[in-house]
């Protein structure tokens, strides 16, 4: 489902469309080529983020690059995962990305305060970055630099992918060859590519090597490849080389030690897609969890209303006595059951009375609670008593 890139061009002259319609606030983070401000929307004092890149002459690349970022997030906009672009305006020099704002800012930091996520965060986390990878590669896109920088957290903490900006939309058989990236993330595919021209590229998988790196950090606090020396976690890259056996592995579950052997694996033929990720037993169970819950909270909420139904209606065609020893003994006690019979008697007697004022007009009878005949068969015995 390519996109005409001409047709989804900023307006050059909407720049100062820009600063017309939006005022830029403080400084929310800064990329290799882009500062991020939050800015608000002048007419509905909405904030949003601005992701702003500058451009001088010879710098065409980097221009084309960030109208591929633009017309990808165009494309793939719209899914809960994935950053929602609100608008764009370019310049000569500048382009102006408006998105949604992420106030909780990135996973990374968030990584950092906590060290190492719960498996049931992991699990929530995780699940929501697969879903959002299935979506871009719905589209054939391959994000290329998944990692907890990228992945920021909205006012509800919903992780969204973010910075499509070494993003590439690829045909089905195509395979790309250029090494972009971070180093601790790169798959054994790409970082190939970089020894040889020859081999056969790499596509839609490396995402899902990235999503491998990010499953392991956030349950060890560790990354898998690491090595002062960068060319040696390259070549540990390359051949697979990680352990899950430290003491930070004790309390992780066999499970989700299983869907990282699968994350992590080097023939990208044989790494799981971001589909068969989500299939799991790790996100799985959790589904089943949820679903069970959700089935004997529905049951539960169906048996309690079809008793207040049957209670509804029996008790309408027949009084059921009062419980509670201190309702039967001093009713008057209880406002509620004050006013209730206070307005019974008027209706009933059709003035006020006060308590035990007449004989046979007792409001005190109400709380008898016996069927309505008793109290015909009550006026007849005073009636007679008085004859
Ligand atoms: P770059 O391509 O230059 O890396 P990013 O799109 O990754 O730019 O943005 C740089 C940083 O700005 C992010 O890592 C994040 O800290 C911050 N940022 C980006 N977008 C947002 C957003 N929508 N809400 C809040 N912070 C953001
Ligand atoms: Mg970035």
């Amino acid at each position: 489902m390519a996109v005409d890139v001409d047709d989804e061009l900023p307006d050059r002259e909407s720049a100062r469309q820009f600063y017309q319609k939006y005022e830029p606030k403080e400084v929310l983070g800064k990329g290799l080529s882009s500062v991020v401000r939050k800015c608000v929307e002048k007419a509905t004092g909405k904030e949003y983020a601005c992701k702003i890149m500058e451009f001088n002459d010879d710098s065409d690349d980097e221009h084309a690059a960030t109208l591929r970022e633009i017309r990808i997030l165009k494309l793939v906009g719209g899914h809960p995962n994935i950053i929602d672009i609100v608008a764009s305006f370019e310049t000569p020099n500048y382009v102006f990305i408006v998105m949604e704002l992420c106030p909780y800012g990135e996973l990374f930091d968030y990584l950092t305060k906590v060290v190492r996520l719960s498996e049931k965060r992991t699990r929530q986390i995780m699940s929501s970055i697969l879903d959002g990878v299935h979506h871009l590669h719905s589209y054939r896109v391959v994000h290329r630099d998944l990692k907890p920088e990228n992945i920021l957290m909205d006012s509800t903490m919903n992780v969204k992918i973010t910075d499509l900006g070494f993003a590439a939309q690829i045909e089905d058989n195509q395979s790309l060859y250029d090494l972009f990236g971070t180093p601790g993330y790169m798959a054994p595919e790409l970082l190939r590519c970089s020894q040889s021209e020859d081999g056969p590229g790499y596509g839609l998988p490396v995402d899902l090597w990235a999503c491998g790196v990010i499953l392991y950090t956030l349950l060890s606090g560790l990354p898998p490849f690491w090595h002062r020396k960068q060319h040696l976690m390259f070549r540990m890259i390359m051949e697979g080389q990680y352990t899950m056996t430290g003491s930070e592995w004790d309390d992780v579950s066999e499970t989700a030690k299983d869907l990282i052997r699968h994350l992590l694996v080097v023939n990208p033929a044989d790494r799981y897609t971001a589909e068969q990720a989500l299939q799991h037993p790790f996100f799985i169970s959790e589904k089943t969890r949820r679903k069970d819950f959700m089935a004997k909270r529905t049951l539960k909420a169906h048996i309690i209303l079809v008793w207040s139904i049957y209670r509804l209606r029996t008790l309408h065609y027949r009084p059921q006595p009062i419980r509670g020893k201190d309702l039967l003994e001093n009713p008057y006690r209880f406002k509620s059951y004050r006013k209730l019979i206070d307005s019974t008697a008027f209706l009933l007697y059709g003035h006020w009375i006060k308590k035990d004022e007449h004989r046979n007009q007792n409001r005190a009878t109400l709380f008898q609670t016996e069927e309505k005949c008793d109290l015909v068969r009550h006026e007849q015995r005073i009636q007679n008593a008085q004859s």
